[in-house]
């Protein structure tokens, strides 16, 4: 494990057992708390992002917009929120996704994606990988190139890289860590 890697995971607290009995959450507001974690991971992060070609950064509600606001400024390129349905006033475009149970929707504004754009798009758990899904399946509708995901932790057991694999279509999946 390199330097960075074990400063970002000395920095995630799991908080067992939360939102449900089961789940082992992986909080990421010590990281956020500690400016030189929140540094490194912006830093790697946009790194990723400039050498896959990123024209445009997406984050996905709502940490996703907190790790992904600071990397596309790093990067010098925009960025994008894809939010659960009903938030966007504009006009959007929807996918609806498999849950566990019952089904979920996010959302983009149909103007801040066009073809020509090359869309990097970023999280902070990869869990089993749906909404990722979704976003990219939003962002070839909209007609745009993914350049790939970047994820700050991979919860390997769920299967998320497998499910992203198609949709992805050759684009990296990069997770700084995986569990
Ligand atoms: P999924 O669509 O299953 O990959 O879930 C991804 C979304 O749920 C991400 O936006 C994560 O922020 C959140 N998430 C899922 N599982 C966890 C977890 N164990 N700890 C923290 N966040 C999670």
């Amino acid at each position: 494990m390199t330097d960075i890697q074990e400063l970002l995971l000395s920095r995630i607290r799991d908080v067992r057992d939360y939102p449900q009995p089961g789940v082992m959450f992986k909080d990421i507001t010590p990281l956020l708390a500690d400016p030189e974690a929140f540094g490194a991971l912006t830093d790697t992060l946009a790194e990723i992002a400039v050498g896959n070609g990123a024209t445009k950064i997406v984050g996905l509600e709502a940490r996703g917009f907190i790790l992904g606001a600071p990397v596309a400024v790093r990067a010098g390129v925009g960025f994008i929120p894809v939010r659960k349905a009903g938030k966007l006033p504009g006009a959007t475009l929807s996918q609806a996704y498999d849950l566990e149970y019952g089904t979920a929707e996010i959302e983009v504004h149909a103007e801040d994606l066009a073809a020509g754009d090359r869309v990097m798009v970023i999280d902070d758990v990869l869990a089993t990988g749906g909404t990722a899904e979704a976003s990219l399946q939003l962002i070839r509708r909209a007609g745009a190139e993914v350049a790939g995901v970047a994820v700050l932790m991979e919860l390997g057991f769920l299967g998320g890289r497998a499910r992203l694999e198609p949709a992805l279509a050759g684009a990296p999946l990069e997770a700084l860590l995986q569990v």
